[in-house]
């Protein structure tokens, strides 16, 4: 069989991110085969709500005409053009003015990657010029936050705070540091906002002087929620204090807006319900909804002032071949329509839809905790509400909870800990959101089952 054969060069010769090499081997792949809507056809014509949006990006949906048309359009005009020696293309330009404009405060520039592992490793090069340029090179520390996730390049990698990623590697690098997260429902200082909020602000503080004062850190990262870690939520508020530190003592202050960007949480940007401004903000994902790849980092004006000044006449070395890629471009552009022609206010409709549904199933025996904004989404299983026991390693939630769902037609996150995270296009229907959540007890009740489950 067609497929069976795929199977086998699969198994064979490709490699998979973030997996199990060995496991690969012994599970296979299983093949997706089309898609439309929120709905993915496996190779089988298997049917199945994608309640992740593939990887918390398809969020304008599978099948949007005209996304396909305008990709098409481009490649028969000019597939390519590089930005490099000043050459350029029409959609990159209108897609950067597009997004200056729409950004929140000053972040009026913007650099296009190709994703947000680079978009992130771009924010590293550009805050040690910054610092560079401003005859202070001894800001060459980083701090982030427990649980976080901000990409797999190197640099990116050992900024994430996810043990996968650093062990073997060699990572993180003496120069990048972390503070606790403020994960609510495991926080050491009970789930107090304000209790959270003062933890934080003087951990943050503390982590400073520690690095040797304010003169030596170039830059803080956040996620406006935190994604891979689990679908963490930080209190209301912060945000804004933790950007308020970062201002007091000139430290550059960059919001990874990765999964949070383009209406994931209902606005267009996460940052814009937090009523901050970062210095610089990272991006990628719903940019071009995964459509093709991109990323896209804004950048303040004083830091684009300032690295200008500074460069004068020379070249800021730090590029990509498909930097601003033409074809990117214009599926950003017809993507960006979609939000705005009513992506985002279905998404945010859909959203208050979805969290109510989840919060619906707080009665269940295995619920927790059940937490999100707009679009994105987690519940997190235990066997004793009590005490908060996590579901036990042997219980496999990762591989168990994932098939389940699968079984019962739904493409969750199941993470190691136990938690399933949500991130459905923006264009589901009611029905489409309720099927979610029903299936979602459905794969809960399994799991009760589950004799490892105790
Ligand atoms: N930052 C965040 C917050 C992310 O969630 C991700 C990807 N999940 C990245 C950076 C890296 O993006 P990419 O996988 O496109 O390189």
């Amino acid at each position: 069989m067609l497929s069976n054969s795929l199977i086998e060069q699969d198994r064979a010769h490709l490699v998979h991110p973030v997996a199990s090499w060995r496991g690969h081997e012994q599970s296979g792949v299983r093949l997706l085969k089309s898609a439309k809507g929120a709905t993915v056809t496996d190779a089988q014509g298997h049917q199945l709500l994608d309640g992740f949006a593939g990887l918390w990006c398809v969020n304008a949906g599978y099948g949007q005409e005209s996304v396909i048309e305008a990709a098409t359009k481009q490649l028969r005009e000019l597939p390519y053009a590089t930005g490099y020696f000043s050459l350029g293309s029409e959609p990159a330009a209108r897609l950067a003015a597009r997004l200056a404009e729409r950004a929140p405060g000053d972040l009026d520039h913007v650099y296009f990657t190709l994703g947000g592992s680079d978009a992130v490793d771009s924010t590293v090069r550009f805050a040690r010029y910054y610092w560079n340029a401003r005859g202070m090179p001894e800001k060459d520390q980083f701090i982030s936050v427990q649980q976080g996730y901000h990409g797999s390049s190197t640099v990116g990698a050992g900024l994430t705070a996810l043990p996968a990623f650093h062990a073997g590697f060699g990572l993180p690098f003496d120069w990048q540091h972390k503070i606790t997260s403020h994960y609510a429902y495991r926080n050491p200082v009970g789930n107090d906002p304000q209790a959270i909020i003062d933890a934080s602000v003087a951990e943050l503080r503390a982590k400073i002087e520690q690095i040797g004062g304010a003169g030596r850190v170039a830059a803080f990262y956040v996620e406006p929620i935190q994604g891979s870690g689990g679908v963490l939520v930080p209190p209301k508020g912060w945000m804004a204090a933790m950007r308020a530190v970062c201002t007091e003592l000139d430290i550059l202050f960059i919001a990874d807006e990765v999964i949070t960007g383009f209406g994931r949480t209902g606005p267009l940007f996460a940052c814009e319900e937090d009523g901050i401004v970062p210095d610089m903000m990272t991006t990628a994902k719903g940019l071009t909804s995964g459509y093709v790849p991109m990323g896209a980092v804004f950048l303040s004006d004083r830091i684009y002032q300032t690295i200008a000044d500074g460069a004068g006449a020379a070249a800021v070395g730090h590029g990509y071949t498909y930097s601003a890629h033409p074809v990117s471009a214009a599926v950003g552009l017809a993507v960006l329509d979609l939000y705005e022609d009513g992506l985002l206010a279905n998404g945010t409709k859909m959203g208050a839809r979805l969290m109510a549904g989840l919060h619906g199933l707080s009665d269940h025996p295995l619920v927790g905790d059940v937490r999100g904004r707009g679009m994105l989404a987690a519940i997190e299983l235990v066997i004793d509400k009590q005490n908060k026991t996590p579901l036990p390693a042997a219980a496999a939630p990762a591989t168990r909870v994932f098939e389940r769902a699968w079984q019962n037609g739904l493409i969750v996150r199941a993470f190691a800990q136990g938690v399933i995270g949500y991130a459905p296009p923006l264009c589901c229907t009611e029905a489409e959101i309720d099927a979610i959540v029903e299936r979602t007890r459905l794969t809960l009740d399994q799991t009760l089952e589950d004799p490892d489950v105790r």
